[in-house]
């Protein structure tokens, strides 16, 4: 038996709460590898998994959630894996549709997991987490359509996040200037002992498009939050610059106009990390085991155990968890 974080639904009132409960291998889902879980994490995602409602994303009770996880391969029935590996699950909507890494055990397809890359331990690989191996897909996108030290800031919105810290890490040690846009004044020297060279107050971008095209400023952004502060963004971006759409922490509309693509040639491009191909997962778990100082990522880590889990599922739904939490499950 071993302990795991279980949501159920109440019959009466028709809402789901968490307990911490004893299950056995038994309980899990089908899956061709049994991972023993190091580590979970919290990402915005959890949160709507944890609250009352599943958040539109699980359908179906029990519940275990936790959409990502890092541990040790304990059984396999895939070649690719052997017991004693060690390995990451991120997406797959494991955690929504599927049992997640809330739990000391779990059963996953071996083709959701990836070999931990070398330099890289399971604490370390959910200190980063959904949110971290996001922000590293979007550093990659915005890479391969041409972005470039030297050609001015690249904007992080919603940067004392998960997404946003790990973006200012990896982009500040890529040699960028970065700029963070926060609505929490007091993470300013937080930021900027992530790299962060300047701060934007999240009031300066959150009023609606007035004008389609506002200065030039930006070579490229790493975009958390959506809403009028993507369609202000889009604005301000340099003629070809590229913005990664990454999350809508501010909401999902875009009210902003075609202008900046007409008149700027500037490109918006989604990312998703829950379906991405193997090939890329790897590639990007790759550059953050070589691209995100480890001492920077130790800065954004706050421990946890799964007793904590329902009380940080609502502090992120709130914009309330700065960094990263790392949830040691066992
Ligand atoms: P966090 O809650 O850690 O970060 C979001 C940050 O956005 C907050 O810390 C806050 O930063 C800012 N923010 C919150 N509310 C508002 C608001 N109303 N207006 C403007 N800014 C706001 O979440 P994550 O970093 O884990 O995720 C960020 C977003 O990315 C989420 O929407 C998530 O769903 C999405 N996401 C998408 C993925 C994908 O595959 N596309 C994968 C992972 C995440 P500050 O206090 O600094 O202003």
């Amino acid at each position: 038996m071993f302990n795991a974080l279980v949501m159920s639904k109440d019959e009466d009132s028709g809402k789901a709460s968490a307990s911490i409960k004893q299950i056995g291998l038994e309980d899990l889902p089908e899956g061709e590898v049994t991972v023993a879980v190091d580590y979970s994490t919290v990402n915005y995602k959890d949160g709507l998994c944890l609250s009352s409602n599943g958040g539109g994303l699980v359908r179906k009770y029990p519940h275990v959630p936790g959409i990502d996880f890092a541990g040790t391969v304990e059984a396999s029935k895939d070649d690719r894996y052997k017991t004693g590996d060690k390995v990451v699950l991120t997406g797959w909507r494991v955690g929504e549709a599927h049992w997640g890494g809330y739990s000391q055990k779990a059963n996953v397809r071996a083709d959701w997991l990836v070999p931990l890359p070398e330099g890289l331990d399971a604490r370390q690989a959910m200190a980063v987490g959904t949110a971290g191996f996001t922000a590293m897909l979007s550093v990659m996108a915005l890479e391969d359509h041409g972005l470039q030290p030297g050609h001015g800031p690249v904007l992080v919105t919603g940067a004392a996040g998960g997404v946003g810290s790990v973006a200012t890490a990896i982009l500040a040690h890529l040699g960028y200037e970065v700029a963070g846009v926060t609505g929490r004044p007091e993470t300013g020297d937080y930021l900027k002992s992530l790299g962060a060279t300047s701060i934007v107050a999240r009031e300066e971008l959150n009023e609606t498009v007035k004008r389609p095209l506002e200065s030039e400023t930006w070579s490229g952004c790493i975009d958390a939050v959506g809403g009028p502060m993507l369609a202000r963004v889009l604005g301000q971006m340099k003629y070809g610059a590229s913005v990664a759409s990454v999350g809508l922490a501010g909401g999902a509309g875009l009210p902003a106009t075609v202008i900046p693509f007409l008149l700027r040639g500037v490109n918006l491009l989604g990312i998703d990390s829950v379906m991405q191909p193997f090939d890329n997962r790897l590639r990007a778990w790759q550059r953050i085991a070589t691209d995100l100082p480890m001492d920077k990522l130790e800065a954004m880590v706050h421990p946890a155990v799964l007793s904590d889990l329902p009380q940080l599922g609502a502090d992120i739904l709130q914009g309330q968890v700065k960094g990263r939490v790392v949830v040691d499950v066992n």
